[in-house]
């Protein structure tokens, strides 16, 4: 058989633990056998981020922004017990955050829905994709502890000296404040970044806030998303069929929950922190969720929502076996082979993205998976396998395919 030819090539970022082992296996196995496949290549694994004194994540994103595609392997985020394990210069920053600051983007995360695994909430046919805006509100607040009576302020001094005041709270005892800001920067990349991931993906976007109390700071991120869908992104909605549907964060809530899925539900940082892993568990598994970081200029990076899997690894360095479960990985690679071959116009890949896709489901609704999915499964007499046989099974699937 002859190889899928590839013109313009994938930025591939390497990461660490198990999920590094699963990597080599799944381009081993699952791609190079039939595509001929063009990658520029960054090993993001800890060791050469050390090494290269994180350069190597920043040229990741440069590369990322010029080729348009990135695939990424789950990395490791340094923490205190990572600086003695891996001999730290310094606690490098999270790459994720480092290649996200970079492509200005918003992380869209949806479920990969397989017969067997059924999501919690009945009604749910179909995966609801979460956005997650990922800069300020809470996350960047300041926070003062009130220690007995006094005024409360918030005062805003603009670039010519002129002050607006306005009066939090006149406090008779001790209490709490709390600062916090956004940017119309941001917000409006944000929107332009779910409306655009819409167009692409052909689903409705849901965005909601607590405008009716939040008159001022809600309310602008509510006029910025409806300015933006008026003047840019109304007609090629109607054109594909597709609303886009504003509420209540309270209401969105509660539809959610009735709804059957198949939308794109756009959220504030804290509503989108707290929702996707109510989402994300209620779907099944962290090892059945995909994430794709999409910036406004059109840039995607698709990778698994989980991280290393770190227990799993430790056992695999013990010679143990280990069953991890690799779909949201391979996922990454369809998504990114996908979207590669739409740019370039490249049919076959994406025939070969849906067939992978299509083999890895077929494996598992066959009744063979890995450990964490055959504990939670509906269906009967499964066949537990190992991280390589899981991988080889579905190598058999997609070859016969
Ligand atoms: P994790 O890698 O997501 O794993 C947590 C647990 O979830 C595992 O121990 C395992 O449970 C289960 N799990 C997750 N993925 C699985 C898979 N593919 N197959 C089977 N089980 C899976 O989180 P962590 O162990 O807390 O974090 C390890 C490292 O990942 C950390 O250094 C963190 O910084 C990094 N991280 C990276 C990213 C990223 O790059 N995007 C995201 C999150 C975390 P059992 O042990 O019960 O089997
Ligand atoms: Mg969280």
């Amino acid at each position: 058989m002859e190889k899928i030819k590839m013109n313009v090539p994938l930025v591939e970022m390497d990461g660490d633990e198990m999920t590094r082992i699963l990597w080599a296996m799944i381009k081993d196995e699952l791609i190079l056998p039939f595509v001929d496949l063009k990658t520029e290549y960054y090993d993001l694994g800890l060791e050469h981020r050390n090494e290269t004194d994180d350069q190597v994540t920043v040229d990741s994103a440069n590369a990322t922004l010029r080729y348009g595609v990135a695939v990424k392997c789950a990395t490791i985020t340094p923490n205190a017990a990572r600086m003695d394990e891996y001999k730290l210069k310094k606690m490098w920053k999270s790459p994720n955050g480092t290649i996200r600051a970079m492509l200005d983007g918003t992380v869209f995360r949806a479920p990969i829905i397989v017969k067997g695994i059924e999501p919690c909430v009945r009604n749910w046919e179909a995966p609801i994709t979460l956005a997650r805006h990922a800069y300020g509100d809470v996350y960047k607040n300041v926070e003062i502890d009130v220690p007995g009576p006094g005024k409360a302020e918030l005062v805003f001094t603009a670039a010519d000296g002129t002050k607006t005041v306005e009066t939090i709270h006149e406090f008779d005892g001790p209490g709490i404040i709390q600062g916090m800001h956004n940017t119309a920067k941001s917000i409006e990349s944000f929107a332009r970044a779910c409306l655009k991931y819409a167009v692409d993906t052909r689903q409705d976007v849901w965005f909601a806030t607590k405008d009716t109390i939040s008159k001022k700071y809600d309310h602008k991120f509510k006029d910025i998303f409806n300015e933006i869908f008026e003047k840019e992104y109304k007609d090629k909605f109607e054109e594909l069929g597709i609303t886009y549907f504003y509420t209540l964060i309270d209401d969105a809530v509660a539809r959610v929950m009735k709804s059957k899925g198949g939308f794109i539900w756009a959220c504030k940082n804290y509503d989108g922190d707290v929702m996707s892993d109510m989402v994300s568990s209620a779907f099944g598994s962290l090892a059945m969720m995909t994430s794709v970081l999409v910036s406004p200029s059109g840039v995607y990076e698709y990778e698994a929502a989980h991280g290393t899997v770190q227990r799993h690894y430790y056992k695999h360095l013990q010679g143990e076996e280990t069953s991890t479960n690799s779909v949201a990985t391979i996922f990454a690679w369809t998504g990114a082979l996908r979207k590669r071959g739409e740019l370039d116009d490249i049919k076959e890949l994406m025939e070969f993205a849906d067939k992978l896709e299509q083999a890895t489901l077929k494996t598992i609704e066959g009744g063979e998976m890995t450990k964490d999915l055959a504990l939670i499964t509906s269906l009967k007499d499964v066949k537990v396998l190992n991280s390589r046989d899981f991988i080889l099974a579905i190598r058999k699937n997609l070859e016969a395919m």
